[in-house]
């Protein structure tokens, strides 16, 4: 079996301009590392071509107006706000992004890929049903979640760990209880939301699980919550299929965050991913590249990260150059730990209500 990694070189043309964070050079350099690790051509790994989402497929999640106001922007160049704007030719390049979270996810679905990694931009958490925003434009990952159902797919995990709340995620999904979404994201930070109160509404409520980190939060924090908090609803929810909302602005040297997990450390976290969907649906797992600024010192190698995760291949030689062990210290925050801690036994009393996993929890 192998894993699908989906890329086109047309991922490389958006570009709002040439210094904004969100910029081609985000996915140029990892595969420039990629490469040099012969990835490529690793028998494991699965070059998988996408395709472009049809407006169909985007208007399962998006309102038709919005689709129709990007279409037009793509023509003349618009905005939507400070950090969104809409560069010319924006909608095609956000179509093939969704496509190619729809072709990851297909391919997993369909058992051609054991697992599949999308290595897309635009990316697209923060984008609503009616509107863009921060980088975002399409809802990549809300659009393939919705396709997944399409071909039968029931319910669907969403893990999201960019550093920033995947407020768009949760907006779409917020009343929806075939989709348990689940984001741990640094707080403060942009957009604000992401409380540990926001539960969802409705059929929904109980579906939406928020694990806001403080800045300076580092690897074990990130196991704490993985084991106290994901493994066990993962398992209670049972879903067809796990989604990564793959962010990689939690690494130590992101420009734009402030928390401090490694390339090993996050590929630890997919490790284990991949380990309980083994035991939950068959393996199956999809990442969809979200965030992550920290262009030549974290990006390739939490890229790198990922796929060797999801290929199984060793981890033992993933580390980031010595010279970066400063900037480590400098990010981390000791006291992070217990005040995450704090935060998980309060969400277990929280959740308490809807999930079994957590009735005997003692913050109840
Ligand atoms: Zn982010």
């Amino acid at each position: 079996m192998t894993t699908g990694l989906v890329f086109d070189r047309e991922f490389l043309l958006h570009e709002q301009s040439p210094t904004h964070p969100e910029r081609r050079e985000r996915l140029s350099y990892t595969i420039d590392q990629l490469r040099e690790e012969g990835l490529f051509c690793h028998p494991r790994i699965r070059l998988v071509p996408p395709d472009r989402a049809t407006r169909e497929q985007v208007e399962r999640v998006h309102h038709s107006e919005y689709i129709s106001f990007l279409s037009e922007a793509s023509r003349t160049g618009g905005f939507i706000d400070f950090d969104t704007l809409v560069p010319k030719g924006l909608l095609d390049s956000a179509l093939l992004a969704a496509g190619g979270a729809i072709r990851a996810g297909i391919s997993v679905w369909t058992g051609e890929c054991a697992n599949a990694f999308a290595l897309v931009r635009p990316p697209g958490h923060h984008a609503r049903a009616g509107t863009g925003a921060g980088f975002c434009y399409v809802n990549n990952m809300a659009v393939m979640v919705r396709q997944l159902q399409h071909e039968g797919a029931k319910k669907i995990l969403i893990l999201d760990w960019d550093a920033h709340h995947g407020d768009g995620t949760q907006s779409i999904f917020y009343e929806d209880p075939s989709v348990l979404f689940l984001s741990v994201h640094q707080r403060p930070l942009y957009p604000g939301s992401g409380d540990i109160d926001e539960i969802g509404e409705g059929a929904g409520r109980g579906y939406t699980v928020n694990v806001p980190v403080p800045p300076g939060t580092g690897d074990e924090s990130y196991y704490h919550i993985f084991e106290s908090v994901i493994a066990p609803l993962a398992e209670e929810f049972a879903p067809d299929l796990v989604a990564i909302s793959a962010g990689q602005d939690v690494h130590f040297t992101d420009p734009i965050a402030g928390l401090a997990v490694t390339a090993r450390g996050y590929a630890e976290m997919v490790s284990r991913a991949v380990a309980l969907s083994e035991r939950i649906c068959h393996g199956r797992v999809v990442a969809v590249l979200e965030g992550g600024y920290s262009v030549e010192g974290g990006l390739p190698y939490t890229n790198l990260g990922i796929i060797a995760a999801l290929a199984g291949l060793s981890l033992e030689n993933l580390r980031e150059p010595a010279m970066y062990q400063d900037l480590l210290l400098r990010a981390s925050d000791p006291s992070a730990h217990e005040r995450v801690c704090r935060t998980v036994e309060k969400l277990q009393g929280l959740l308490s209500p809807h999930w079994e996993c957590f009735s005997e929890s003692p913050g109840r």
